[in-house]
């Protein structure tokens, strides 16, 4: 097969599942486009895009159509992201990471941690990785329900702060789904590796099965405060990122970014109906 030919294969084989052409939200501090890959091997409860679970083409955009987006010349496009699911489902993640980084955009990338083999093989390409903590170590596989996920996980977040990416590990608290003691236990890990940068997220209900919806639960001061302890770069983040709208291109929002890098402070009373998110 010519190299033109393999080129066009995985073009047209890659399951893109949706993309949001501007956003402040994906790699907080830089106005990225954010390209969500179909396909996830966890089951979370709680997830915020369920319709990217599973695998499987559906008409929406192809690759064409996101690198015509990327090109545009009015574009002030400082990276982009890939997210999911799980971006590292899609084995032409490596080439599409290759594709936009030859565009002269920085990259990105949401992951879970599912697949520790192909992220290494992929974070020499990558200049910032934002890892979906779930919980701590022993509530893993419940909280995801697949078994194994806590130890695959536990390898990639090794993997990632090794590397020296840049990186940010942020975990999403509702107390329907994890204790206090098990956040607390997810940020000593995620301190004892040497993680630079963690995002403790308020539990958002946006893009959750209407069966599936936790309620209001915010995240408790002295919670807040024991996890901002531990890092020197610590934030708690009110707003959603890495929510892919059903539609499979989603119109461009660029909202204000309000992650408090500096606050650990609890959240305002009129923000209560903000609950948080993973990827
Ligand atoms: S929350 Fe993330 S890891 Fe869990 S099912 Fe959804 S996409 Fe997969």
């Amino acid at each position: 097969m010519s190299e033109l030919a393999c080129e066009t294969d995985w073009r047209q084989r890659i399951l893109i599942g949706g993309f949001a052409p501007a956003t402040l939200h994906d790699w907080p501090g830089r106005q990225t486009a954010t390209i969500f890959l179909r396909g996830c091997p966890w089951r979370c409860a709680y997830c915020h895009n369920p319709q990217l679970q599973r695998r499987g083409r559906e008409p929406g955009l192809c690759w064409a159509d996101i690198e015509a987006r990327l090109n545009d010349p009015r574009s002030a496009l400082e990276g982009v992201v890939f997210s999911g699911g799980e971006a590292c489902v899609d084995r032409h993640l490596p080439d599409a990471i290759a594709a936009v980084a030859a565009m002269g955009f920085r990259v990105g990338l949401h992951t879970n941690g599912a697949y520790p083999d192909r992220l290494a093989a992929i974070l020499p390409l990558l200049d910032w990785v934002g890892f979906d903590l779930k919980t701590d170590y022993d509530h893993y596989d419940t909280l995801t329900g697949v078994p194994g996920s806590g130890a695959r996980a536990s390898e990639s977040a090794r993997l990632v702060v090794a590397s020296g990416v840049e990186h940010e590990f942020r975990l999403t608290w509702h107390h329907s789904i994890m204790t206090e003691e098990a956040a607390l236990l997810a940020g000593h890990f995620a301190h004892h590796l040497g993680a630079r940068r963690f995002v403790l997220q308020q539990f958002r209900p946006e893009g959750l099965r209407p069966d599936a919806q936790p309620g209001v639960s915010d995240v408790p001061m002295h919670l807040i405060a024991a996890l901002a302890a531990l890092f020197e770069d610590f934030a708690l983040r009110r707003e959603l990122c890495g929510l892919a709208e059903p539609l499979a291109c989603v119109p461009e929002r660029i909202p204000n970014e309000n992650t408090d890098r500096s606050a650990i402070t609890s959240a305002p009373a009129d923000d209560q109906s903000r609950p948080f998110d993973q990827h």
